[in-house]
């Protein structure tokens, strides 16, 4: 069997991957790193794929709000508070600090960041208190993606493209390797890789594909958090998933503008269902308010009382029914001068056209033409003709993991020799994320782990002979596993399709204590029952048995957290609009997840708290 030897492997190809690999080639230049990626690298991945209304990078800048030297202390808090005082606080203070040095390497390589007057513009994103967010546009992700790449191809760095990292090999406590699998292949002798490293950096992204309804591309399947999870690290704030409302055609979010023009939300009977679920009572003026605040409070928070338009819609398709954005008609008795004069003042300044107060006042549409043309041409574009009266069906869907591995400042995992980046890693935000930081916290921290790496390698030397055997051992017991597979009860694909559903179901918008042991219990029959490799494949068979694990973990925690928070909607009864309170302080801790033996263990932690 031929073993890949590599000094540092990167498992895969995003953002937070890219700035890994290449911080440790930068760190020496004759280490041998890799990259193995389940899709082609700088293709796949949420970093070089995903698009929003405008995507931001947070940095506090020389000229960032509030000014001084101290700034960054502001946005550290952000993190921490407004992430709802369940992160590690000296992780925040980390990204604050290093965030103009990321944002500098970003711009350096050629990202194109709009500039005022040479100045980097910032505006203000969900949950933020000062506008810190850099951006290009829809496509700042990929931006920074295809400068990476430009960087990354500069450096004698080796590729494994196709290549899904399946399980972390061991020895003494320290992971020493990985096995793979060729997605493409299908015979199991043929598809496994084994790799041999000194070092792993887990920059696999997050698990969006657990849920039925997510915005993340194919291949997102939580196997960073698997792979550590089985290789004994601890993983924290696993609950806490963002979810916001966004176009089930075309991924896309509908926050910001989207909500500002004032659509009607309708289910597939064409009723405007949002006044059932607020109080008996509320003024039409009211609940218009609350869809136009939508827009600056796309994920679903508990701090953020517009939860009760996601929590609407969730309810509605659970009932089997089908929702639309419809931008043809105003809302019920809208008129334009019902909104707020704060929301007014929004409005103005967002416009870029100007169509008079009739047209203003006539279809969300013509305010959609007022405030962001773009996006109307932009689902025209796949296929949703919005001036021709067509509909946008949306949904709930998942889009970022808050929680992952837990890391320390150096983003080292609880396993030795196993360093975790990107949306893998956990600890660096709390219950809500304001928006900006997760790209942010690619570059850090993926710059902190490629170097920390880097350095332990070089210090410890990598004795790559005595380890050989053991690599070929699970490499074995990997294919054993395959072949044994086949008496499964499910094929793969509908076993995925089912596990998606009990998740959605009861770790979805609104969670209960009955429903989450429901969608348990139906999570270990399912498991009990197996599944085959089917024709997608066993990197596809592999991918479901990580979901499983993920989606257990979701639950479990979510299930112990009886209280809101953050994304993390906690009702009494499924009957209830209003969700459980937060509970402070005895909930301002953390749920840490780790394996002792068969078991899945959750502890309430004390997060790292400011000084
Ligand atoms: C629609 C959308 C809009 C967003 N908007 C913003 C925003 O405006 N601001 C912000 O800060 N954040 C935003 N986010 C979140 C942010 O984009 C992501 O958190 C970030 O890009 C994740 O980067 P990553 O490198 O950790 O993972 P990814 O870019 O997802 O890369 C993960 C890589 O790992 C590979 N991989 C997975 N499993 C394996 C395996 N087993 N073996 C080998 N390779 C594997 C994948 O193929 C992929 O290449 C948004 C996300 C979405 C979906």
């Amino acid at each position: 069997m031929r073993i890949i030897k590599c000094d540092i492997l990167v498992v895969g190809g995003g953002g937070a991957a890219l700035r890994a690999a290449i911080a440790a080639k930068e760190y020496n230049k004759d280490l041998k790193v890799m990259i193995a990626t389940k899709g082609k690298l700088g293709k796949s991945g949420v970093t070089a794929t995903a698009c929003s209304d405008r995507m931001a990078f947070h940095a506090t800048l020389e000229h960032t709000e509030p000014g001084g030297p101290d700034s960054w202390r502001y946005h550290a808090d952000d993190i921490y508070r407004i992430g709802g005082m369940v992160s590690d606080y000296n992780l925040a203070e980390v990204l604050a600090q290093k965030a103009k040095d990321a944002f500098e390497y970003l711009d350096g390589l050629g990202v194109p960041f709009v500039k005022k007057n040479g100045l980097p513009d910032q505006f203000v994103t969900d949950g933020s208190e000062y506008a810190r967010a850099c951006y290009t546009g829809p496509y700042t992700a990929v931006h920074i993606e295809e400068a990476l790449m430009r960087r990354f191809e500069e450096m004698n760095i080796g590729v494994l493209d196709f290549c899904m990292v399946a399980k972390l090999v061991k020895k003494h406590e320290r992971v020493i390797g990985a096995i793979a699998l060729d997605t493409r292949e299908m015979d199991f002798e043929k598809a496994v890789i084994p790799i041999s490293a000194g070092a792993v950096i887990l920059a696999a992204g997050g698990g969006g594909m657990i849920y039925e309804h997510n915005v993340f591309p194919a291949g997102m399947t939580g196997d960073g958090y698997a792979l550590a999870y089985e290789a004994g690290a601890e993983l924290v704030n696993m609950e806490f998933i963002q979810m916001g409302i966004a176009s089930t055609k075309t991924k896309f979010n509908c926050s910001g503008s989207m909500m500002r023009a004032v659509p009607r939300l309708i289910n597939d009977s064409g009723e405007e269902f949002l006044k059932k679920y607020f109080p008996e009572g509320t003024s039409c003026e009211e609940i218009c308010n609350t869809l136009f605040k939508k827009g600056a409070s796309w994920p679903v928070s508990y701090e953020h009382k517009t939860h009760i338009i996601d929590i609407a819609l969730y309810k509605e398709m659970k009932a089997g029914r089908r929702i639309f954005l419809d931008y043809s008609k105003n809302p019920e008795g809208f008129r334009f001068d019902m909104l707020s004069e704060e929301n007014r003042l929004r409005y103005r300044r967002e416009q870029n056209r100007d169509l008079g107060a009739q047209k203003r006042n006539e279809s969300p549409l013509c305010r959609l033409m007022e405030i962001n043309e773009p996006s109307v041409r932009w689902f025209s574009d796949r296929g949703i003709d919005l001036t021709k009266g067509e509909l946008i069906e949306v949904a709930a869907c998942a889009q970022h993991f808050q929680g992952g591995v837990k890391i320390d400042e150096h983003a080292r995992t609880t396993v030795h020799g196993l360093w975790a980046v990107g949306e893998t890693a956990g600890g660096q935000h709390g219950a809500n994320r304001p928006g900006g930081n997760a790209l942010l916290d690619c570059q850090v921290f993926g710059r902190i782990a490629g170097e920390d790496a880097a350095r332990e390698v070089l210090q410890k030397g990598n004795n790559m002979n005595d380890i050989a055997g053991l690599i070929e051992d699970d490499a074995i017991k990997l294919v054993q596993m395959l072949n044994s597979a086949d008496d499964g009860e499910v094929s793969a694909e509908k076993m995925r399709k089912q596990m998606q559903r009990i998740v959605e179901s009861g770790a979805g918008v609104v969670r209960t204590g009955e429903g989450l042991q429901k969608a348990l219990q139906e999570l270990q029959k399912l498991k009990i029952k197996r599944h085959f490799v089917d024709e997608h494949g066993p990197a596809y068979f592999m991918e479901n048995k990580n979901m499983l694990m993920v989606a257990q973990m979701v639950m479990e925690a979510a299930l112990m957290r009886d209280e809101s928070r953050g994304p993390h909607l906690r009702f009494a009864r499924y009957e209830d609009n209003t969700p459980m309170e937060r509970r402070d302080p005895e909930w301002g801790k953390y749920i840490v997840i780790y394996k002792n033996g068969g078991d899945m263990i959750l502890e309430k932690r004390k997060p790292q708290t400011p000084k």
